[in-house]
């Protein structure tokens, strides 16, 4: 039987890491694969190679100016690309762009009725801006994709969903004043937690104003409270009815992370999985794209991405 899920894994998406000492590591994409592996659900969705992206799509949502200076960067392998938190390292540039690219050839495939379902486990890059990195975030694949969906593809109005313990502020604050750009995000209280925005009261500016739901999760919330705010975001993208669905199914919201405080289980990246595809079918022909975003303990990373492509599949 034809596959309903593609999954993009290979060395140069696994590159986008920032040394094996490092929370983001290159060691993430094969945690996950070999669970996946493990579970006989590899064998069930189609493996896609990874793709790199040329400068024109970076540039649909980065200025050139910042391209510029990651391809410099990225020679050198010297310094941040940022304040401080997202150091350069030699190859940055290509192992960025193959994140993007993934993103790209994923939403190529969905659109031309390939695939329902698309995940592309490193990616979901959500913090960097139009103009810098941030967060270990390079090129904001979330916003490029976005600009290439209205740019290339002529959809607009596009709903971005993110369960990472994070804030989505690279996402947010570009499409802060956009209407079309429907926006949820369940996120540790910014009071406790980088980057520290994501305020109830961040709704949408001008005419976006209602467009955007941040719901701040208090620091040590469990899989009930999960479920509970998931009710609201789910009426809150029915009601905009998205023509395409970006979902940043972070890990790093699951218990344990070693560096975030939230306390679901895999059980809701599943939950907020299948619900995405059932509200994809009444609204979008079912299309929805995941992107792996944060997640920094390994085991849960594997866990919950997994629950993810297989609720994708159908095998939740
Ligand atoms: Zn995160």
């Amino acid at each position: 039987m034809q596959a309903k899920t593609c999954v993009y894994i290979g060395d140069e998406l696994a590159s986008y890491g920032f040394g094996h000492e490092h929370p983001f590591g290159p060691d993430r994409l094969g945690a996950f694969w070999a669970q996946a592996c493990d579970t006989g659900l590899a064998g069930r969705v189609t493996k896609c190679i990874p793709v790199s992206a040329g400068r024109e799509s970076l540039e649909r949502f980065h200025t050139r100016e910042y391209v510029d200076r990651v391809i410099a960067q990225s020679a050198t392998g010297e310094g941040y690309l940022d304040c401080g938190d997202t150091p350069a390292f030699p190859g940055v540039y290509e192992s960025a762009c193959y994140v993007v690219g993934s993103v790209l050839d994923a939403i190529v495939r969905l659109l031309a009725d390939e695939y329902l379902h698309a995940f592309v486990p490193i990616a979901g890059l959500h913090h960097a801006r139009r103009d810098s990195a941030a967060g270990f975030c390079v090129f904001n694949d979330c916003g490029i994709a976005i600009e290439t969906l209205r740019a290339v593809h002529g959809l607009r109005r596009i709903a971005y969903v993110d369960i990472d313990a994070h804030h989505g502020d690279g996402v947010f604050y570009a499409f802060e004043e956009d209407p079309d750009l429907i926006f949820a995000d369940l996120h540790e209280d910014g009071q406790y937690l980088y980057p520290g925005t994501g305020a109830v009261a961040e709704s949408g500016r001008d005419g976006a104003r209602g467009t955007k739901l941040n719901i701040p999760m208090p620091p040590g919330a469990d899989d009930a409270a999960f479920f509970a705010a998931w009710e609201r975001a789910e009426a809150f993208i029915a009601a905009h009815r998205p023509e395409f669905i970006l979902f940043q199914c972070g890990a790093d919201s699951i218990a344990g992370d070693p560096i975030t405080h939230l306390c679901y289980t895999p059980a809701a990246h599943r939950h907020a999985t299948v619900r995405l595809c059932q509200l994809a079918e009444q609204c979008c022909h079912g299309r929805v794209l995941a992107m792996g975003g944060g997640g920094y303990n390994r085991r849960n990373l594997a866990l919950a991405w997994t629950a993810v492509l297989g609720a994708l599949e159908g095998n939740g």
